[in-house]
């Protein structure tokens, strides 16, 4: 134990692989299936998507895929990320337990998301894609695809949820600034958007259906245009596992090991990515850290949803995989500020979940921002609301330790500040915010909005 805050490392520790979790782990993938046919996916039918170097990806086993310089360059204007001690927080709790956080909001976006829409506009240049499609919801990931795509002058549209298009619009601008063009979805410019639409035209959007919206134009644009996503699948995971790596790293140089590593999870992709390097330790190594998923009680795939096929979008475009789902057609209550809304999980964590090899709990949203808040005050970093997840999680954790009187070691992921999210802020010190679960009702109708797959 050193009495170091801030453990940095030099550009040469960026990491030079990804880490394939697949490699190691003890559950072999389950299939993907083509929504139309129910068969099995093809490589073709992916490759209507996505470029074959990330298709490849998705389905390696390798357990060590190579960085291209060119992204590793790319990665130097922020990485190495800082892994800080969070002594005053320590303090502030008044527990014996050690926390550290990697902090991943020093990307020029914001957050971790920069880490994988970088080698996502280069191996779609490489391979000459003319223009890349995507959704956001808070806009996040569209504000990282956005300065990749302009860093390989790409074009790029973003399907935006309509709720946060206009209550959320300094994201919008942002994007705006890189050169992507940003519709509100659902639009009347997909068949999948016109349908919701026709339903209901006040329809706030929801990821899902901004997913088929951007999947729907790549896939009718005969192969010039590709789709992005920036969570969920396999490849997005791999090039997150620099941040486990890092922290890895920067564990040593503090002269400790966690116990207990921690992540929100939305697709996943952050929690993978700080979590898969410590979990090729436990399971290689003979270490045995706890890894702990976070999830608001307001969607809560992992601790309420079921464990079935289900469509990666909801107007069943998209591959149907093997995951921890609410339901492909779930709509997150309007009043749920904290992010994190996707109805399913990435099928490597979800699988590895499943075997009991990784933990969940659900929080709420009003403790949720009340950590955050503690954090801020004793840190100063304003974290994103999703990232607050996390946060509430380690503050839990600490409390724990503070009544059993443990010296234990915490790590959590700190996936991103919170600057555009002061409005979600306002709503909680106005009062503004409720606590929601979840209902059982909708929970307990999940299996009849699955496709019916058993495999
Ligand atoms: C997108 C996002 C998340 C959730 O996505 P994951 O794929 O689960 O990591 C979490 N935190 C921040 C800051 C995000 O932008």
């Amino acid at each position: 134990m050193s009495d170091t805050t801030r453990f940095l490392l030099g550009e040469n520790d960026i990491p030079k692989f990804w880490y394939n979790i697949n490699a190691d782990s003890p559950v072999a993938p389950n299939p993907v299936y083509n929504p139309a046919t129910k068969e099995p996916v093809t490589p073709d039918f992916l490759s209507v998507l996505f470029p074959m170097d990330l298709i490849m990806q998705e389905i390696s086993s390798e357990r060590y895929i190579p960085i291209p310089d060119e992204v590793r360059d790319i990665y130097k204007l922020w990485r190495p990320t800082p892994l800080m001690r969070a002594a005053r927080l320590e303090k502030a709790l008044g527990t014996p337990a050690h926390i550290y956080y990697k902090y991943e909001g020093v990307s020029p976006s914001g957050s971790h998301k920069s880490n994988t829409a970088i080698p996502q506009a280069f191996y779609n240049k490489i391979a000459g894609t003319h223009a890349l499609t995507t959704e956001t919801g808070a806009g996040q990931w569209g504000s990282a695809l956005s300065m990749a795509c302009k860093f390989y002058d790409l074009p790029l549209e973003v399907y935006m949820v309509k709720v946060s298009y206009n209550q959320k619009p300094y994201r919008r601008f942002l994007m705006e600034t890189y050169g992507a063009q940003v519709f509100a979805s659902p639009t009347n410019l997909t068949h999948a958007g016109q349908a919701i639409l026709d339903q209901n035209p006040n329809s706030p959007g929801s990821l899902g259906v901004a997913i088929s919206e951007a999947v729907e134009v790549a896939a009718s644009s005969s192969g010039t245009k590709k789709y992005a996503l920036g969570s969920v699948l396999h490849h997005v995971c791999l090039h997150q596992s620099i941040i486990g790596e890092e922290s890895l790293k920067q564990m040593d140089m503090a002269n400790e090991y966690p116990d207990v590593v921690i992540g929100c999870v939305g697709g996943g992709s952050n929690f993978a990515g700080i979590a898969f390097p410590f979990l090729r330790e436990n399971l290689k190594n003979g270490k045995r850290t706890r890894l702990l998923a976070v999830e608001p009680k307001a969607a809560p795939s992992l601790t309420k949803g079921v464990f079935a096929f289900d469509y990666g979008d909801t107007a069943r475009m998209a591959p149907i995989v093997k995951m921890y789902t609410l339901g492909h057609d779930f709509m997150p209550a309007e009043i749920h500020a904290g992010g994190l809304r996707y109805h399913g999980m990435a099928p490597t964590l979800s699988a590895l979940y499943d075997k009991g090899l990784i933990e969940a709990v659900a929080v709420h949203q009003k403790a949720v921002f009340e950590a955050a808040l503690t954090f801020s005050n004793t840190e100063g970093i304003l974290p994103a609301p999703e990232s607050a997840h996390a946060i509430r999680a380690a503050i839990d954790e600490a409390l724990e330790a503070k009544k059993t009187g443990e010296k234990k070691v915490i790590l959590f992921n700190l996936s991103g500040h919170g600057h555009f999210d002061l409005t979600a802020y306002n709503a909680y010190l106005s009062n503004g915010l409720e606590d929601f679960d979840y209902p059982d009702e909708a929970i307990a109708h999940i299996p009849e909005h699955l496709p019916g797959i058993t495999a």
